[in-house]
């Protein structure tokens, strides 16, 4: 610990669905008192809830409604924001080391430095895994971040402009969107995707024929799409999926990724323009065994019920980058708690009790995973899922406007975290009443 007079010194590195949580509720409380000194320490400057990134490639969200800055959330919440990313923990001296941040032409805006910490929160998410599939790195897309999400979009758009003004045929890849994975990201991108391609080029590329020129594959290696979810919510997806004209492809694996499409394993070629990879999840690779802490294959640093790594009691990590076991006993399945925004939203709730309890001197407690359920939204066509708990004993399957308006309050829950009652009520009014003057798909 720092000098008993000293504050406690709270470092939180990754400013996401828990990270950017975690901060806002802990300024709140003990850094607006005094009490504690509040660090968010992230390689952006901004912060988009990840679900939400399928919205911003197909362009049907206006971000400026829902992108919050670190520097004025900072400000309003009582907490510190540092930019730059985390490239190294030193346990024995208990701090942690940031690289210099570069702007976009390259020029230092801050130098290496190092952060010192008596509680240190990792919450600096996941990426997604391409298992080392080749052609990945160099011709796919991924969806991992805002700038991704609008690199994809700007493809997109200037792909449906492309091919207004030419004047030769098209080409068999022409307009054609592969996207790789249909778990809950691929699913709710390629519904997305349906609707926004139609609605951009009714505004007047009208050299295009959407129902004839647009064409969006799904590929899953699994034999059903959405595996993790129950095989009902999967077959009633399929069947939305096809009838909005999306190719799906199950138990089909990815052997390359080409300039002009997707190779399968069977030796079957699908012809894309744009390819996106949506499977796997892994922790960042310089997570593994970073300062002798214990990872798994995942990279996730593994951590104890108490969200304590399992090596070092000040250290905790919360949200995708965690391996928190979830025993049959609470409802799992004897593996981790999955990498979703409701499990890195409760684990920024327990913490905040951890390290008030931690700053009282007293014992830290076991978190515990409550599993609502899963729900995938496919645009405006429907929303899916599944409801669990112990009232409805088990796992209901649920559709239609009931499921969009739990779909919604999961993002609610994130935004009432980060702003509070008066401010989201105030803001979804706004939005409600803008919605109707607004175009519905972004071009830029
Ligand atoms: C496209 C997409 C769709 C999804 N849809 C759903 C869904 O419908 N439902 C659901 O439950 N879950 C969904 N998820 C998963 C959900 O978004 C994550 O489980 C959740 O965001 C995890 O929160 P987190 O705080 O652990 O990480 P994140 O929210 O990813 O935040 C990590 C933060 O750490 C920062 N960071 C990363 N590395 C460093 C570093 N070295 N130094 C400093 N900062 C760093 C990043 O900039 C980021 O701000 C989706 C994910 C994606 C990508």
């Amino acid at each position: 610990m720092s000098s008993p007079e000293a504050k406690h010194r709270v470092v939180i590195v990754g400013g996401g669905a828990a990270g950017l949580e975690l901060a806002t509720r802990l300024g709140d409380t003990l850094g607006k008192r005094g009490r504690a000194e509040i660090t968010l320490i992230d390689k952006n400057r901004t912060h988009v809830w990840k679900p939400k990134l399928h919205e911003i490639a197909s362009g049907s969200m206006d971000l400026s409604a829902h992108e919050v800055d670190y520097l004025a959330q900072a400000h309003w919440h009582h907490f510190r924001y540092r930019i730059g990313e985390m490239t190294g923990i030193d346990r024995d001296r208990r701090e942690v080391r940031v690289a210099p941040y570069l702007d976009d032409e390259g020029r230092e805006v801050t130098p290496d430095r190092v952060f010192g910490y008596d509680t240190l929160v990792v919450s600096l998410g996941s990426l997604s895994n391409d298992f080392g599939t080749p052609g990945v790195r160099e011709h796919a897309l991924k969806l991992e971040s805002k700038a991704d999400a609008q690199r994809f979009h700007a493809r997109m758009v200037n792909a449906c402009i492309r091919a207004h003004a030419q004047t030769t045929p098209m080409r068999p890849e022409q307009l054609h969107v592969a996207i790789i994975g249909a778990g809950a990201t691929g699913v709710e991108l390629a519904a997305e995707l349906y609707r926004t391609t139609r609605e951009m080029v009714a505004y007047g590329l009208d050299r295009v024929d959407a129902e004839k020129d647009i064409q969006v594959s799904l590929i899953e290696a699994a034999d059903r799409v959405l595996p993790a979810l129950p095989a009902r919510i999967s077959e009633a997806t399929v069947g939305l999926l096809r009838k909005l004209g999306v190719d799906v492809h199950t138990s089909a694996k990815v052997a390359e990724v080409h300039a002009d499409g997707v190779e399968l394993g069977d030796g079957r070629r699908l012809p894309a323009e744009l390819v996106v990879w949506a499977a796997g999840v892994k922790a960042p690779d310089f997570l593994k065994d970073i300062a002798g802490l214990e990872t798994n294959r995942s990279n996730q640093l593994v951590v104890r019920p108490t969200l304590q790594t399992t090596r070092d009691d000040d250290i905790f990590a919360i949200g995708d980058c965690s391996a928190c076991a979830w025993p049959e006993a609470n409802g799992g399945k004897g593996g981790f708690v999955p990498p979703r925004a409701q499990a890195a939203h409760q684990q920024a709730s327990h913490m905040v009790s951890q390290i008030r309890r931690r700053l009282a001197g007293k014992p830290p407690t076991n978190y515990r995973y409550r599993d609502f359920g899963s729900l995938v939204s496919l645009g405006e066509f429907s929303t899916v899922g599944n409801m669990m708990g112990g009232l409805i004993g088990g796992s209901l399957v649920i559709e239609g406007t009931f499921a969009r308006a739990m779909y919604l309050s999961l993002y609610k829950m994130h935004e009432l975290a980060l702003h509070g009652y008066v401010k989201v009520a105030l803001d979804t009014l706004a939005r409600l009443i803008t919605r109707r003057t607004e175009p519905h798909v972004k071009l830029h």
